[in-house]
């Protein structure tokens, strides 16, 4: 089959002929029909894949959508051959007290037992066919279309999953700041905006992305620079925002959050941009609480496919081949990408 993999950190993917995969005991098999193109992903080329030490080639592809196709014994009478499934990624031990109470993408074990998900330690999405590890992480998506599913198991469930502790702060008197409006952010905005009466400012670089913002609901939009900060104290009678939600997380933005964010406000970093932020008494508002939330629970991606069925997300796709994918992570590298790039093997 053919799938595009990471052969080398620092070197872009590759779309190459590998050999077709089997399950084995308590695997499940998909055929591909959709992938999303995270900036994670960018990540990973750049300097995750030596950091983490993956084991290289690895199929790229973390946001994955298939049908059902075969399962090794112990999967087969939990799953249905035929299904279209989504797979939640953070995979765990299943076992530990964390997985227990349904928080897998923090499992005690996974690093220790070198659990890791797919696209990001094992082989991912971005392929004709991949295997899956569990049943449990296949996830029914009925009729949901396999495209507009597949950001569903990222960019959506991470921001719904940071939504979830903000969510008691975002009232009607309430401002929720979101920085960087691409795949994650023009979800966020959705569900902010549906789940919460707060007011949304949508912040970015790009005046494309500022118009997906308006698009998705957005109340205010503005370039992302120093000057957004007083535009935020105008806007919130001086006193920040409730909440900030940064899906860029490089030091520039870093900074605006710890200025934009009021005090007892929370602050949500999400983007992997590798800013720090300063902590200490006088240094963040008073009773601030800053949170780095990692994707989310499989109880919180059953929410979003709720969500998703009721039309309340509409994610904004751009469709390429698996011939075309390379292509698209440079798109996305390159901030071109509107909305989220999808493949479809
Ligand atoms: P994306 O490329 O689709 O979107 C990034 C957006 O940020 C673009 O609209 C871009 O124009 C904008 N941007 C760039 N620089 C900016 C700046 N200085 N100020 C404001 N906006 C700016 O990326 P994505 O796939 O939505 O991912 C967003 C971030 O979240 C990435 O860092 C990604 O790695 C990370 N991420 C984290 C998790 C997690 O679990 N914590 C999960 C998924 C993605
Ligand atoms: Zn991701
Ligand atoms: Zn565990």
């Amino acid at each position: 089959m053919r799938a595009i993999q990471l052969i080398e950190p620092g070197k872009w993917p590759e779309l190459r002929e590998v050999e077709d995969p089997t399950p084995s005991s308590g695997q499940v098999l998909l055929k591909v029909t959709a992938a999303g193109l995270c900036h994670s992903d960018i990540a990973v080329m750049d300097y995750y894949a030596q950091a983490a030490d993956y084991p290289l080639p690895m199929t790229l592809g973390h946001e994955c959508v298939g049908t059902i196709v075969d399962a090794g014994d112990g999967a087969r009478p939990l799953v249905t051959i035929g299904e279209s499934v989504m797979v939640y990624g953070p995979w765990g031990c299943g076992r530990c007290r964390m997985c227990a109470e349904g928080y897998e993408n923090y499992c005690y074990n996974a690093a220790a037992w070198n659990i890791t998900p797919p696209g990001l330690g094992h082989d991912g999405g971005c392929a004709e066919y991949m295997l899956v590890d569990r049943a449990r992480y296949c996830i029914p998506i009925g009729d949901l279309d396999p495209v507009s599913a597949a950001p569903l198991t990222d960019a959506a469930l991470t921001p719904y999953h940071a939504l979830q502790h903000s969510r008691d702060k975002l009232n009607a008197n309430s401002y929720a700041v979101v920085i960087g409006v691409g795949g994650l952010g023009h979800i966020a905005i959705q569900l902010i905006k549906h789940l919460t009466p707060a007011t949304v400012i949508a912040l970015d670089v790009s005046d494309a992305h500022l118009k997906l913002a308006r698009q998705v609901g957005a109340d205010f939009t503005f370039k992302s620079n120093q000057d957004a900060v007083q535009v935020v104290k105008d806007l919130t009678k001086g006193r920040g925002a409730e909440v900030v939600f940064d899906f860029v997380g490089i030091q520039d933005t870093i900074d605006l959050g710890a200025q934009m964010t009021k005090v007892r406000g929370d602050w949500n970093i999400v983007g992997v941009g590798g800013g720090k932020a300063s902590a200490g008494f006088g240094v963040l508002p008073y009773e601030c609480q800053v949170f780095s939330p990692y994707w989310g629970t499989r109880g919180d991606l059953y929410d979003v496919v709720a969500l998703a069925q009721r039309g309340v997300i509409r994610i904004h796709t751009e469709q390429y081949s698996l011939d075309d994918g390379v292509e698209a992570y440079h798109r996305l590298h390159d901030g071109e990408v509107i909305g989220r790039a999808v493949l479809v093997p």
